[in-house]
C-alpha cells in the first residue's frame, strides 16, 4: 500500500514537496484555504533570481524535479537590468548570465502556481481546495506561507506598449531599504515598490515610484492598471522540524533576506521535505546544510545594504555597471569567511516581526500554534 503524506498549502513549497512525493509513489494530498492555486498573487511578474549559486538556476531546478523549460509557462531570461539611483541616473548592469528568470504568479493559465498544480495532478498527488487545516495530527508538511510582515510590495500590472525590460530604483524615499521595480514581458507589466521599513508609507512610496518610473521612461504608457500588494516573512531561529511535522518555504522562515527573493527558498525547502520522507532523512539537518547558509549570507548581506543609504546605492550601482554584475553578485552570496564572522552581528541585529505563538510541545498538532498550551498562545 502507498504511504499517505499530507501536505498544507499549495504555493510553489507545497506543490514541489507534492511533486516529488508523488513521483515517488507516495499517496499525497495537499489541502489548499482558498479555490486555486496562486490566490495571493495577481498576474503580477516575479523573478527566479539566478544569482545566489554559481548553477544556472533553471539547471538546478531541473535536478529537483522542475523542468521549468519549454514548459508552456512563461519564464523568460533577463540578462540586463536598468538600475537608478536617487538622481535617476541611468547605469545598464548586464551579465553573460541571467539575472533572472521571470515568471508570472497567480492562477492565470501560464503562471508558475498554475504550471506546478498541473505537473503535481500529472504526477498523482490529489489536491483538496477550499480547506482550510489547522491541525496535522499525523505529521506531513506545512507550507502555508507568511505570518507576518518583514517587508512589504505595493504595485500595480498592466498593460503597455513599451519594450520588454527589466529596471529598478534604489532611493530609500520610495522604497525605504529596499527597491522599487518594472517588469515589461509582451506587453503586460508589474511595477512595484518593495520596503523593508516604513511601511507606513506604502501609498505615498507607490505613487512616488510610478511617478519616478514615468520620469525615467517617458514613453511608458500605464493601461488597464490593476492594484496588487503582498508581504514577505524571513526569521530564524525556529525549528524546522516539529512533531513530525516539516516547515517549508517561508512558514519555515525561509526566504532570501536582502531583496525577499522566495521563490528559489520556497521550492527548494519543499524538495527537502520531500527528499526528507522519501530517503528516511532528518530535514532540519537538511536545511540547516542546503539553505541556511546561504539565507544567513543574504541577512549579512542585508545589514550592509541597509547602512548603504542612497550615495552609497549609486556607488554599487556603478560598480555593477562596470562589471559583469550576475558574476559580482554571486561573489556576494558566495559566503566568504568575513560574512560568516559577521553573521552573529546580522543576526543580533534583525528583528523579524514575527511573533512566535508555538507552544512547541510534544504532543501539539497545530500547523501554526493555536492549541493554547504555551504561555505565548
Ligand atoms: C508582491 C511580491 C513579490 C514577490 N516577488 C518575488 C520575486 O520576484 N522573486 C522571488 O523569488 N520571490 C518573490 N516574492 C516572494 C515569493 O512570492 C514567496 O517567497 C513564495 O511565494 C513563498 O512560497 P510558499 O510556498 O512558501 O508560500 P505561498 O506562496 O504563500 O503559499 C502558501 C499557500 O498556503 C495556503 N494556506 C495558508 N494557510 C493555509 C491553511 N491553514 N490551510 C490550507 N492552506 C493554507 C495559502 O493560501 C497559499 O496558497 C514576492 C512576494 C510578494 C508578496
Amino acid at each position: 500500500m502507498k504511504k499517505k503524506v499530507e501536505i498544507v498549502g499549495s504555493g510553489p513549497a507545497g506543490l514541489t514537496a507534492a511533486i516529488n512525493l508523488a513521483r515517488a509513489g507516495f499517496k499525497v494530498t495537499v489541502y489548499e484555504k482558498n479555490q486555486d492555486v496562486g490566490n495571493r498573487f495577481h498576474g503580477d511578474f516575479q523573478g527566479i533570481e539566478n544569482w545566489s549559486t554559481e548553477e544556472n538556476v533553471l539547471i538546478f531546478l531541473e535536478r529537483i524535479g522542475l523542468s521549468l523549460r519549454d514548459a508552456g509557462l512563461i519564464c523568460r531570461p533577463y540578462s540586463a537590468i536598468t538600475a537608478f539611483d536617487s538622481g535617476l541616473n541611468p547605469t545598464v548592469m548586464r551579465s553573460g548570465e541571467p539575472f533572472f528568470y521571470l515568471v508570472m504568479r497567480g492562477g492565470g493559465s501560464g503562471s508558475l502556481d498554475r504550471w506546478l498544480l498541473n505537473t503535481a495532478l500529472e504526477a498523482g498527488a490529489e489536491v483538496i481546495f477550499n480547506k482550510r487545516v489547522d491541525k496535522l495530527e499525523d505529521g506531513g508538511i506545512v507550507a502555508i506561507g507568511p505570518m507576518a510582515a518583514d517587508a512589504i510590495a505595493k504595485g500595480i500590472v498592466f498593460d503597455t506598449d513599451m519594450e520588454d525590460i527589466a529596471a529598478a530604483i534604489l532611493d530609500d524615499r520610495i522604497a525605504p531599504k529596499g527597491y522599487a521595480y518594472l517588469l515589461v514581458n509582451e506587453g503586460r507589466a508589474t511595477l512595484a515598490t518593495c520596503m523593508f521599513k516604513e511601511f507606513k508609507r506604502e501609498g505615498e512610496c507607490f505613487e512616488a515610484s510610478k511617478e519616478a518610473f514615468r520620469k525615467a521612461f517617458p514613453r511608458l504608457q500605464i493601461k488597464g492598471e490593476k492594484e496588487f500588494g503582498g508581504y514577505g516573512n524571513f526569521f530564524f531561529g525556529k525549528p524546522a522540524y516539529e512533531n513530525g511535522r516539516c516547515y517549508a518555504g517561508e512558514s519555515a522562515g525561509l526566504q532570501d533576506c536582502l531583496w525577499g527573493f522566495g521563490l528559489r527558498y520556497a521550492m527548494v525547502s519543499g524538495y527537502l521535505a520531500a527528499k526528507s520522507i522519501i530517503e528516511g532523512r532528518e530535514y532540519a539537518s537538511l536545511v540547516k546544510k542546503e539553505l541556511l547558509p546561504w539565507q544567513r549570507t543574504s541577512l549579512v548581506n542585508r545589514f550592509l545594504f541597509e547602512r548603504l543609504g542612497n550615495r552609497g546605492y549609486a556607488y554599487v550601482i556603478n560598480v555593477l555597471g562596470r562589471r559583469d554584475a550576475v558574476g559580482e553578485i554571486r561573489r556576494q552570496y558566495a559566503g566568504p569567511f568575513w560574512k560568516r564572522v559577521m553573521y552573529p552581528l546580522a543576526r543580533w541585529n534583525y528583528r523579524s516581526r514575527l511573533i512566535d505563538r508555538g507552544c512547541h510541545g510534544e504532543d501539539c498538532a497545530c500547523v501554526w500554534c493555536r492549541c493554547g498550551k504555551g504561555e505565548a498562545c
